[in-house]
């Protein structure tokens, strides 16, 4: 299963993630299951907007397969389309995509590292994760996510 998360802090976050999945439809990835949508406070000191965040889970249509590099290309053109900088880290933006869990893979380069490394620090990553997905789901590396959103809520 392939996990990304969605955030923005800039713009109309409903239109720009109907968007979002407009454009992966027309490189070949469809979105399978989506959460709802979260409001949550902007982390890191930078950025001064509310986020909304949401994961989804997508895959490739038509059994085609396609490398995790692959996917993290397409999310960047679409964040460019949305007029994405990349001034500072963790500054507001209208769009922000990461892959979140690909699968089993475990990828650490400096363009890419999956499972993304926040993943147990974020409960606005974790509490939509938790509702497309069982909690007893392993993530590579990290463990159940259930054990994950306890260590965070408790
Ligand atoms: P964070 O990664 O802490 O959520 P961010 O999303 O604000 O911060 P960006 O400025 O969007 O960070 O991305 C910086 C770089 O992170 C990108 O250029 C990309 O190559 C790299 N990157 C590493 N792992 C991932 C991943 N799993 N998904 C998306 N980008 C990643
Ligand atoms: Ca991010
Ligand atoms: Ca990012």
């Amino acid at each position: 299963m392939i996990f990304i998360g969605l955030g923005s802090s800039i713009g109309n976050a409903e239109e720009i993630f109907a968007s979002v999945e407009k454009l992966l439809i027309e490189q070949g990835i469809q979105v399978v299951k989506k959460s709802s949508i979260l409001k949550n406070p902007p982390i890191g000191g930078v950025a001064k907007n509310e986020f909304s965040n949401a994961v989804w889970q997508v895959e490739p249509v038509e059994a085609r397969l396609i490398a995790p590099l692959q996917l993290l290309k397409i999310l960047q053109k679409i964040e460019t389309d949305h007029g994405r900088t990349r001034e500072k880290k963790w500054d507001d933006r209208t769009l922000d995509l990461d892959i979140l869990i690909f699968h089993d893979e475990i990828i650490n380069i400096p363009e890419l590292q999956i499972p993304h490394p926040e993943i147990s620090n974020r409960i606005f990553v974790l509490k939509p994760l938790s509702e497309l997905v069982d909690e007893t789901l392993e993530i590579p590396t990290l463990g159940a996510l259930g054990s994950l959103i306890r260590k965070l809520t408790s």
